[in-house]
């Protein structure tokens, strides 16, 4: 059981810099939560306060109930994976597994099993005799899982554990720590930039920015129903495409095109008559077909599909635009391709924020 309660959290350095803000969340029992977004908005330093190698300048912690928020790091049944997993050199897999628990002077039999069994949930049986030298990158990266797995912690800390690796071995043990996930059951926060593996592993995900978290959700409320314009540009790849339109009877106006809204869209945006907000369609939301003209500067095959880059012209008003579209398309620079949009998200220019029904 571990059940993860962070309160308005706050951290604020010694420098004054302000990297958390009023943190709050109930992470459950066995979930698996990854702390996303770019460089510097903070999630280092939640990752750090929950494991106690940073204090908490304001606001409560609770692991299952008890308050932690002054705890030593030792004495928060916690285990941290970071980016540079440093191994012992000289000590075997099977060593530098049994490490920690040789420390704490547990029984060897003990220990023998558990380094058994963290090796087997990790495959690592066959390697248990070998120095992190003979290994590969992705073989040490589970070492150094598998030293925390023997310590059976109640919450596990990732803090940008694939960043070290090369693209492919990143995808591979991105599955191993879902599969590891399912086989522990076990409670997991962790940090990452990459937008890809916040998708693809997380039961939910927290987006951040400049130390606010933006939205808590699934991977698919995020991406689907993002709360502002910053989750909807963060989340996504290509990202999202924003062009600023005009709500005015009907119709959305844009330099570029004008669209029909549908009877959702047009009470959705009942009360912006007038007013302009900013559209947002995912790449893969543009189709081939219809009677919007996208001038093309570049075409992408990616196998299953292409991208094409372009830009939208109305005299000298240009406004880029990036469509996804199914399949092999063979577009030259200078080719116009006529497109509609599918879904569309809209947001309010002066907040940022998605418009949701009222
Ligand atoms: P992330 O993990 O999202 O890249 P961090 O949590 O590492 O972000 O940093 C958040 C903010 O806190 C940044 O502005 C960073 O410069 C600042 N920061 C991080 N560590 C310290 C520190 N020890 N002292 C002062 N400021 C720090």
């Amino acid at each position: 059981m571990a059940q993860l309660s962070l309160q308005h959290l706050d951290k604020i350095y010694d420098n004054k810099v302000q990297a958390v803000y009023d943190f709050n969340m109930e992470v459950k029992d066995g979930e698996l939560i990854v702390l996303v977004g770019p460089s510097g908005c903070g999630k280092s330093t939640t990752l750090r306060m929950i494991a106690g190698l940073e204090d908490i300048t304001n606001g409560k912690l609770l692991l299952d109930g008890k308050d932690i928020t002054a705890a030593p790091p030792k004495d928060r049944d916690m285990a941290m994976v970071f980016q540079n997993y440093a191994l012992y050199g000289h000590m075997t897999v099977y060593e530098n597994m049994a490490f920690s628990l040789t420390l704490r002077k547990e029984d060897p039999n003990v220990i023998h099993k558990k380094v058994l069994a963290a090796a087997e949930i990790l495959d690592l049986t066959s390697q248990l005799n070998k120095k992190p030298s003979q290994l590969s990158g992705g073989q040490r990266q589970r070492v150094a899982m598998g030293r925390s797995i023997v310590r059976s912690p109640k919450l596990f800390l990732f803090d940008e554990p694939l960043s070290n690796l090369d693209a492919k071995l990143r995808s591979s043990t991105r599955r191993e720590i879902l599969l590891l996930h399912k086989r522990l059951g076990a409670t997991m926060l962790y940090v990452t930039h990459d937008q890809t593996e916040a998708l693809t592993l997380a039961d939910r995900i927290v987006c951040m920015s400049m130390g606010h978290v933006q939205q808590i959700g699934t991977p698919l409320e995020l991406y689907d129903t993002p709360a502002n314009l910053f989750v909807a540009s963060f989340i996504g790849l290509p990202p999202m495409n924003f062009f600023q339109v005009l709500v005015s009877g009907d119709h959305l106006i844009s330099p570029y095109f004008t669209v029909t809204m549908s009877p959702e869209q047009k009470q959705l945006l009942a009360e912006y008559q007038g007013k302009h907000v900013t559209m947002g369609v995912r790449p893969e939301n543009i189709q081939e077909g219809g009677d919007i003209p996208v001038n093309v500067s570049d075409n992408e095959n990616l196998g299953m599909n292409t991208l094409v880059h372009g830009h939208f012209k109305t005299g000298e008003a240009e406004s880029r635009v990036t469509c996804k579209f199914k399949g092999w398309c063979d577009y030259k620079k200078g080719d116009v391709v006529q497109v509609s949009f599918q879904k569309m998200h809209f947001f309010d220019q002066t907040t940022g924020n998605r418009i949701v029904k009222s």
